[in-house]
């Protein structure tokens, strides 16, 4: 048994059951043993890979997204480009090399990244050790938004909502009950009790026994405070991740390590947790704290409007036979319909005066 999963047994021993988000919390940020601090979890010999470790096209095509919007705005001479959970640096860095097409956005921005793990902290310093440009870390997102200083932002989240931890409410007779974890023997095990927690949720009787909802206090936060900086300050954010468009009952707490789904109770901080989004969530939050909210449509749509086509061809004018391959099977990654095309979206939430941001023009502006 890991070290991390005797810690929890006796502490659930000693304490009672302990709510879902709070074990999630520890499973994956633990300071000695949680996934994300002890290990870089990315890559072919890691547990998943994400977008911007497919291809440099993502983050080129995200960093355009970001010089345009700038561009067509103000045009700040200062302003802070942060990124939520930047893993590998990978992303930050394919975004600089392409806005360097306009050297005055990288001089204008200052870079502040949201991360708490230290292993990854290391790497995303690599990354940009040859950009020229230097990052300040935070630990929280109320901290990062005090060293923004005013000024205003353009924020990226991929990936990064999805490993915020979430509870769930189970229905049973009528009302809402919190999932907890139990200790039974030497195993972790669910376990739905009623709870104190008082949090908004729709009225229990509208819903099947056995229903599950699932909530994200901790990226609900998140979004509404970058939502009154970016209210209050100016800017955009956007969220690139798996999730559902319009809340609906369903478990969603899935774990994978080494490449398999594994259930999430049985290796809490060996295994990579996460949750799908609730966009139609976060966008009404957004739009709660005075910012206008732009989808969500999918990845494939939006890298799409962004010239995902154009840039693949002129990578593969320049391959050779096997680099044609590796392209071309890149690209179906990004936006095949069975791979990260449909279940991925992206979500763009912006102050009142901006310009209308890139890739949504199908959809236009929420209301
Ligand atoms: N955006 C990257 C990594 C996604 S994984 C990519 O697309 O490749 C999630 C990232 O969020 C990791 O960098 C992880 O360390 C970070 N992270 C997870 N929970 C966090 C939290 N509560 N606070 C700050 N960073 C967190």
């Amino acid at each position: 048994m890991n070290e991390l999963k005797k810690i929890l047994l006796d502490s659930i021993r000693a304490n009672g059951p302990m709510p879902l988000d709070a074990y999630m919390a520890l499973a994956l940020g633990d300071g000695s043993h949680g996934y994300y601090t002890r290990q870089d979890p990315f890559g072919s010999k890691g547990d998943f890979i994400t977008a911007p470790e497919v291809s440099q096209v993502f983050g080129e095509l995200l960093g355009l997204w970001g010089l345009d919007f700038w561009l067509r705005g103000n045009r700040a001479e200062d302003f802070n480009l942060v990124e939520l959970g930047p893993g590998r640096g990978t992303l930050m860095r394919d975004m600089l090399a392409a806005a360097a097409i306009r050297p005055e956005f990288g001089r204008a921005a200052r870079l502040h990244f949201l991360e708490t793990s230290p292993v990854l902290r290391k790497a995303q310093n690599r990354a940009l050790s040859g950009t020229g440009a230097k990052a300040h870390w935070h630990e929280s997102e109320h901290k990062l938004l005090e060293a923004c200083k005013g000024a205003p932002v353009i924020a990226y989240a991929n990936e990064f909502f999805d490993a915020l931890p979430i509870r769930q409410y189970v229905q049973k007779e009528g009302r809402w009950r919190m999932r907890h974890v139990q200790a039974e023997d030497a195993r972790l095990v669910p376990v739905d009790i009623p709870t104190e927690i008082e949090e908004e949720l729709p009225p229990a009787t509208g819903y099947d026994d056995g229903d599950i909802l699932e909530t994200c206090p901790a990226g609900e936060l998140i979004m509404s405070e970058l939502a009154g900086y970016i209210a209050a300050y100016g800017g955009g954010l956007l969220i690139v991740d798996y999730g559902y468009a319009k809340q609906a009952p369903g478990d969603t707490f899935q774990a994978i390590a080494d490449h398999a789904p594994v259930s999430p109770f049985d290796r809490p901080g060996d295994a990579d947790l996460t949750a799908h989004v609730n966009f139609e969530r976060l966008s009404s939050i957004a739009r709660d704290g005075g910012c206008l909210s732009f989808g969500p449509v999918s990845q494939r749509g939006f890298l799409t409007a962004l010239g995902l086509e154009e840039r693949f061809r002129v990578l593969e004018q320049k391959a050779d036979a096997r680099q044609k391959n590796d392209l071309a099977a890149a690209r179906r990654r990004l936006t095949g319909p069975d791979q990260m095309g449909l279940l991925f979206k992206a979500l763009a939430v912006t102050d009142k005066h901006s310009p209308e941001p890139a890739g949504f023009e199908t959809t236009g502006q929420n209301a």
